[in-house]
């Protein structure tokens, strides 16, 4: 019988979800749906000492920006509950042991002393320390103590851990869906901690195979710097005697700088001025790191141009919705090298977007801003004014820039445009304007453009005269839509008001 398809996004909460994570959560997600399974969400966190609070919370709500949606976990429930580790740390201790007594695992009980002498003694030698087969024996370890003194030290309450046995020169094989096979000699490698008395807590290690496996996962798809944790997790498995229902793995490649080398961090945003983190994170400590969200980025644009970041759909396309990369995804076509992170290319994804937004869908988008600036609109004109604009815009924060004048009278005009049309014929040819204008009913943008043309050929007047001139009424500068897009959004009486105010405020150049 072919196995359910249950993948699992598990994030550790140590801070802001960087973008690599959302990408890897994404491509879990797409897989997921592709194959008509389900997608998990389990808070890896056990590890104290890197808890920040709060991180959790932005994961959720960054997911949900998203559009990644969790079947089961975390704030969702499911069969498998609790989802958060913290909260299921009764479970692991039993297998802890379940892995000493079979003779994978022992308890050690070295002190930080203890393995600075080892440490010192090794590097005099010439050598790199490793915890591993050469060393466990000369610590106090269950391998070199005898029972009763095991059981004497955890009675009266020594500290201790479990170590992995890691078995000497042997070859593990493995397969990952996106490398291929792989293979490791076990003695390039440690004993590594599985369980700690000191919190009564396992660590990444023990926890992440056993909820897998509990979970039922079939297929563990992460960043690529988990795969050297990976012959260490196969053999768990194999000790745990699990490997009949062991998942398969996918470890998705890095995404690195612009610059192409090394991996993409919030340094690199910082210098280059764009974000890492879906969402503006401020740390318990207040220090803050800016978002896609809040710099104006559309999270259909976001998700699009992270999918694209280390696989391919097969194409030249570039443009696809969720539902579309829900049905080409395939763990086939990402890439085993490292994916360039291009900001250009984000802001290129994003102003697309913006393109083809409807003024419904732009109207959403945009009240929000206009609130903020104190302008009170209706959703209708909001769309619309957003609409007119929308082809010039490459982020949702470009709005106001691009669009205050259809709602604020300019109260200030650009100095250039002033010095350049407020002189000579024109402010008595504004004046003759503005008793055009008033006079006419219809002021629809094709009506009021008929009757301004017309009268500007009888007139004799330039075309560019007129229209600048009014532009420097209506808009304060040398920008904006077409002249009749203007009168028409702000209305007759605004028009007249906007043009005595050019008249009453500005002195024409001599
Ligand atoms: N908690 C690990 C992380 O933060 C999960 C790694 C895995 O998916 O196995 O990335």
């Amino acid at each position: 019988m072919k196995r359910e398809v249950r993948v699992r996004f598990a994030p550790s909460p140590t801070g802001p979800l960087h973008i690599g994570g959302v990408r890897t959560a994404l491509y879990n997600y797409l897989f997921a749906r592709r194959h008509g399974g389900k997608m998990i969400l389990r808070i890896e966190d056990t590890d104290s000492q890197r808890f920040v609070p709060g991180a959790e919370e932005y994961i959720i709500e960054s997911l949900k920006w998203c559009g990644i949606e969790i079947d089961e976990g975390v704030g969702v429930g499911g069969p498998h509950e609790p989802y958060r580790q913290s909260e299921r740390r009764e479970i692991y201790l039993k297998y802890a042991k379940q892995l000493v007594e079979a003779g994978w695992a022992y308890y050690a009980f070295d002190t930080p002393e203890e393995l600075d002498t080892l440490r010192k003694e090794a590097e005099e030698a010439g050598k790199t320390f490793a915890y591993n087969y050469e060393v466990r024996h000369k610590l106090p370890t269950s391998l070199s103590l005898t029972a009763e003194e095991v059981e004497a030290r955890i009675a009266r309450g020594d500290q201790w851990v479990v170590r992995f046995k890691m078995p000497e020169n042997e070859g593990v094989k493995m397969d990952d869906l996106i490398r291929g096979h792989v293979e490791v000699n076990t003695s390039t490698l440690d004993d590594k901690v599985l369980y700690k008395s000191a919190d009564a807590l396992p660590t990444y290690h023990l926890a992440n195979i056993v909820d897998d496996h509990l979970m039922e996962v079939s297929h563990v798809i992460r960043g690529e710097e988990w795969l050297p944790s990976l012959p260490l997790h196969y053999l768990l498995y194999r000790a745990f005697g699990w490997t009949d229902t062991q998942p398969e793995f996918a470890h998705l490649p890095l995404l690195l700088k612009p610059t192409g080398s090394g991996k993409l961090s919030k340094r690199d945003g910082d210098k280059m001025g764009f974000p890492v983190f879906p969402l503006f994170w401020t740390s318990p400590t207040g220090e803050t790191a800016r978002g896609y969200r809040e710099d104006g980025y559309l999270p259909e644009a976001f998700i699009n141009m992270l999918s694209l970041l280390g696989w391919n759909p097969g194409n030249d396309e570039e443009i696809f919705s969720m539902q579309e990369l829900i049905d080409l995804f395939s763990l086939d076509r990402v890439s085993k090298s490292g994916a360039r992170f291009q900001p250009d290319k984000a802001k290129w994804f994003n102003a697309q977007y913006m393109h083809k937004l409807s003024d419904e869908e732009l109207a959403p988008i945009a009240q929000p801003i206009y609130k903020a600036h104190g302008v009170a609109t209706t959703d209708e004109l909001a769309g619309k004014a957003a609409g007119i604009m929308k082809e010039r815009m490459t982020l949702t924060t470009d709005i106001w820039e691009l669009t205050s004048f259809f709602f604020v009278a300019p109260t200030e005009y650009e100095e250039k445009l002033t010095k350049k049309q407020w002189k000579g014929d024109n402010p008595a040819m504004l004046a003759k304007l503005r008793g055009l204008l008033e006079g006419i009913d219809d002021f629809s943008k094709e009506n009021t453009e008929a009757v301004v043309r017309a009268w500007i050929e009888a007139e004799g007047y330039a075309l560019g005269q007129v229209m600048n001139t009014l532009r420097l009424a209506l808009v304060g500068a040398g920008k904006g839509p077409g002249m009749f897009d203007v009168t028409e959004f702000i209305g007759k009486d605004e028009c007249l008001k906007r043009i005595d105010n050019l008249i009453a405020n500005v002195t024409p150049a001599e």
